[in-house]
């Protein structure tokens, strides 16, 4: 009893960004770069903070504050979605916006990274207040978005509508349409087929080239997803199609378990209206605490960072960890997973699919010419399956697990990038 509760209580470490830097050394010595380009490479090239009142649907003013950090637009625009969440930090979001630049090179596509937030609880606004919100957001950062500069995407409880606004928004300022400011639009506006499938689709990508590498048959593995939004749903479906058994799901509220698989179309059907996992029929309910100790093959995080700690990370019993959120395991936990043969795949490596269509919407934006979901799922494919193998060629050379690889071939082609370029003075 009292290790299960030992379980549940995971530590929130101070500082995410702390976490990035430490993942960003590990990899750094092990790479013949200056240390003075390193520490450029590391750190974000600008954090902004802005505040942002709001008329509430009341008739009241409220006072909200967001940010927007560029980690780096050495090898192109700044890239990176928004996030609405009561716990966003500055802190964090340098730590996303820096996954972002690593994300980026590790699939070879032409963007930095970038990150926004604002500190908010969507669950308890208004369509109006949040639509009002995301335009006061927007025009308080005109100049540092664009195209050519940072282009925001959906995050965490933000999606194509918001995406919507934004692009509104900043084409009111420009007196004419940009689309190509914000991907993850909806397709009439811009948006790309198969962008709201992308990251999940990419993450069951890298499962896939997993399995293979580890000799294990989807259809004999079973699968855990904690999360269940944009991430988690379209991961639990295409690890179903893929022939994988997806046995527990899980969502803020609730999980739900079925020894037989839990059939996700209808799920997916389910949450659409209800909002939530809790309910459906055809499984049962679990406590959603236990689903990172379940007893699967594969285990995808799809929910928040700092999920698998030095606390819990001895309890993880999966063969297989799909980093589908963004840092979900903290570097103290890495070693531990290490030491149980856990094969990590990498968040940076592991949910590159959103960016890497979020690109191929942002060129079908500036060539006014659209691609078939074919075309688009062809080139997810080919950018995602030679990420997972460059990567692994690199840990297997040097004796290296994933995500160690994943950092050094990412820093290594941005500091490539740097040196060609030269340093402006
Ligand atoms: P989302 O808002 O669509 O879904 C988040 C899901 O996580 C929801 O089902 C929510 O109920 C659940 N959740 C939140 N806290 C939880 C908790 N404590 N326990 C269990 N479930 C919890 O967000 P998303 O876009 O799916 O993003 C999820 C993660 O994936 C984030 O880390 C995000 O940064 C990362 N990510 C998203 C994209 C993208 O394209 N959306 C791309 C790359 C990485």
């Amino acid at each position: 009893m009292a290790n299960r509760k030992r379980l549940k209580s995971v530590t929130i470490p101070v500082s995410t960004f702390e976490n990035v830097m430490k993942q960003f050394d590990q990899a750094a010595v092990k790479l013949n770069i200056d240390p003075g380009l390193l520490e450029f490479l590391k750190y974000p090239r600008k954090s902004t903070i802005v505040k942002l009142p709001v008329r509430m649907d009341d008739g009241t003013f409220k006072m909200f504050t967001g940010f927007r950090v560029q980690h780096s637009i050495v090898r192109g625009p700044a890239k990176g979605g928004i996030r609405y969440h009561p716990d966003v930090t500055l802190d964090e979001v340098q730590a996303l916006a820096s996954w972002m630049t690593w994300k980026s090179a590790i699939v070879g596509i032409p963007f930095g990274g970038g990150k926004g937030g604002i500190i908010c609880d969507p669950s308890q606004m208004s369509l109006g207040e949040l639509e009002r919100l995301t335009r006061r957001y927007t025009a308080a950062l005109m100049d540092s978005i664009g195209p050519e500069k940072d282009v925001p995407a959906p995050d965490v409880n933000t999606n194509e509508t918001t995406m919507a606004w934004i692009m509104d928004t900043f084409s009111m300022h420009s007196n004419h349409t940009v689309t190509s400011v914000v991907t993850g639009k909806p397709v009439v506006l811009g948006g790309s087929l198969g962008r709201r499938e992308a990251t999940g689709a990419g993450v069951v990508l890298t499962v896939r080239e997993a399995l293979k590498h580890l000799n294990m048959k989807p259809e004999k593995s079973t699968a855990a997803v904690q999360g269940f939004g944009n991430v988690g749903s379209v991961a639990a479906l295409f690890l179903q199609r893929l022939g994988v058994k997806v046995t527990h799901v899980c969502d803020v509220f609730g999980g739900l378990y079925n020894p037989d698989g839990i059939d996700i179309d209808a799920l997916i059907e389910y949450v659409k209206e209800n909002k939530k996992v809790g309910g459906f029929p055809g499984a049962k309910a679990f406590d959603k605490d236990e689903i990172l100790y379940t007893k699967v093959d594969i285990l995808v995080p799809a929910a928040l960072e700092n999920q698998i700690t030095a606390e819990n990370a001895f309890h993880i019993k999966a063969k297989i960890i799909a980093e589908g959120a963004n840092g979900p395991v903290t570097p103290d936990a890495d070693p531990i997973l290490q030491e149980n043969n856990v094969f990590v795949i990498p968040d940076i490596l592991c949910n590159a699919g959103g960016v890497t269509v979020s690109y191929f919407e942002w060129v079908q934006d500036r060539m006014g010419f659209f691609w078939t979901e074919e075309e688009v799922n062809l080139r997810l494919e080919q950018f995602m399956t030679n990420a997972f193998n460059d990567v692994l060629k690199v840990a297997l050379e040097n004796k290296a697990h994933l995500r160690l690889a994943a950092f050094m071939v990412a820093i290594q082609k941005v500091a490539d990038v740097v040196q060609l370029r030269g340093i402006y003075a």
